[in-house]
């Protein structure tokens, strides 16, 4: 597959790599793109400055129709975009809002609710939080048991959600609810948009062994206490919230601009190499720090052509020329992929970088601002996030090889 003779496309990679490269000039001191620098005010702050730019440039959604805040771009100029923008490590597109429930209400949503939500995404002006796990149900979503009871034209729902990334800087969540004490687990779910500012709604930060600082907290638990929802804001039918769930299911597995990231990673790791001494020679001259360097490219490229693969996959499912369950398989292989991968590229990093691998970012002799230090922590939750790798190998056995459920 060769993406370059498609006309334009070479011409617009290279407009989003000036952009990004002008615009990261801006941001904070140290600056990794990874949710500790996201959490805190001034993170979020020019991620939001970010997103403004983009958005009054059509380029949050590319691919959606212009009618919703899009340019109808190709999917190919999107991959181009999002390639660029992870390079850069650069915020400003909400994974939650352009990446998850914006594609969902354009697949399954009222007419009313793309009208309502879809153009505030493009434009970069709301965040979305996704919440759908809690303390008794993550793999097993369908145990989930926060209730919404209906009250004339809206629901008032309690319960507790747990994990929830950037909750505490979102505007908007999108909540997996049970709707019916008759029916039993998926068949009693709905989908509920919720106001995060709503009255009713507590949102605490949840301090990982990665966020030293609960200023630096990424994740939060969220407690609604009779909180009303408009019915209005369901998305489908009551009891019918199994199909959305599994809708925005594949479009968070499919994570296709991760590589860009690595590339970038692995240029800035070959530079500390080359510039880094050991017994008077640069780290690049020796062999076992070559072959490991060497070894992440190839598992970079391997993942980038995957990526892509899913990415054609994707197109032609649009056009009816391909099954759901082969894209589910694709998308649960590379998201498993991306995950061990991660954790390769932190351990590798952490062996070069030997001791001083294990200094925090405030420390001047962290090299690359303890990148390595926070990886090593954060990269586990890789395998987690999103369904476990158990939960994506369950998924390749179920759809992609015709095992039976168990
Ligand atoms: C970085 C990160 C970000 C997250 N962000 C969000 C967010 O924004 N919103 C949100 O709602 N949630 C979020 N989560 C939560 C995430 O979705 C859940 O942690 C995940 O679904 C697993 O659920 P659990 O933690 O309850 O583990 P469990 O489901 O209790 O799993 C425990 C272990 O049992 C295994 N297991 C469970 N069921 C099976 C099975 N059927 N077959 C084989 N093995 C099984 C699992 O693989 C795992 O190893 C995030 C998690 C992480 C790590």
């Amino acid at each position: 597959m060769d993406f370059e003779p498609i006309p334009g496309l070479a011409e617009a990679r290279k407009k989003y790599d000036d952009f990004f490269r002008e615009e990261m000039k801006k941001a904070p001191p140290g600056w990794e793109g990874g949710p500790e620098d996201l959490a805190t005010h001034e993170g979020h702050a020019f991620q939001r400055y970010v997103a403004r730019e983009l958005g009054k440039r059509g380029w949050v959604c590319l691919a959606w129709p212009k009618k919703y805040g899009g340019l109808e771009k190709s999917h190919f100029e999107q991959l181009a975009f999002n390639e660029a923008r992870a390079y850069w490590k650069a915020p400003g597109v909400d994974q939650f809002g352009a990446g998850m429930i914006g594609p969902t209400l354009l697949a399954v949503g009222s007419e009313e609710q793309k009208e309502r939500f879809l153009p505030p995404i493009a434009r970069g002006e709301i965040w979305w939080a996704q919440l759908w796990s809690e303390p008794n149900a993550g793999s097993d979503l369908a145990a989930a048991q926060t209730f919404a009871q209906r009250e004339g034209d809206d629901y008032i729902v309690n319960g507790q959600k747990c994990w929830t990334s950037g909750a505490h800087h979102a505007d908007w969540g999108f909540a997996v609810v049970r709707t019916s004490r008759e029916q039993t687990r998926s068949r009693a779910l709905s989908y509920l948009l919720i106001d995060l500012r709503s009255q009713g709604i507590t949102i605490n930060p949840l301090a990982t062994m990665s966020s030293h600082r609960t200023q630096e907290a990424y994740f939060n638990e969220i407690f609604l206490d009779n909180v009303r929802v408009p019915v209005v804001n369901r998305v489908g039918e009551e009891n019918d919230g199994w199909r959305m769930i599994r809708a925005t299911m594949n479009f968070e597995r499919s994570g296709l601009s991760a590589y860009g990231a690595m590339r970038r990673e692995l240029l800035e790791l070959i530079e500390f190499c080359r510039e880094t001494k050991w017994q008077g020679e640069p780290l690049l001259n020796k062999p076992l720090v070559r072959d490991r360097l060497a070894q992440l490219a190839i598992d970079i490229e391997a993942g980038m052509a995957s990526a892509r693969h899913v990415l054609w996959g994707q197109y032609k499912l649009f056009l009816g020329e391909e099954s759901p369950r082969d894209q589910a398989t694709r998308s649960s292989s590379l998201k498993y992929y991306r995950s061990e991968l991660s954790q390769r590229f932190a351990y590798t990093g952490c062996q070069i970088f030997g001791l001083y691998s294990q200094l925090k970012r405030e420390s001047r002799w962290a090299p690359l601002y303890g990148k390595f230090e926070k990886e090593y922590q954060s990269c586990l939750g890789n395998n987690i996030a999103s369904g476990t790798t158990e939960i994506q190998k369950n998924i390749i056995a179920w759809e992609g090889l015709g095992l039976p459920r168990i």
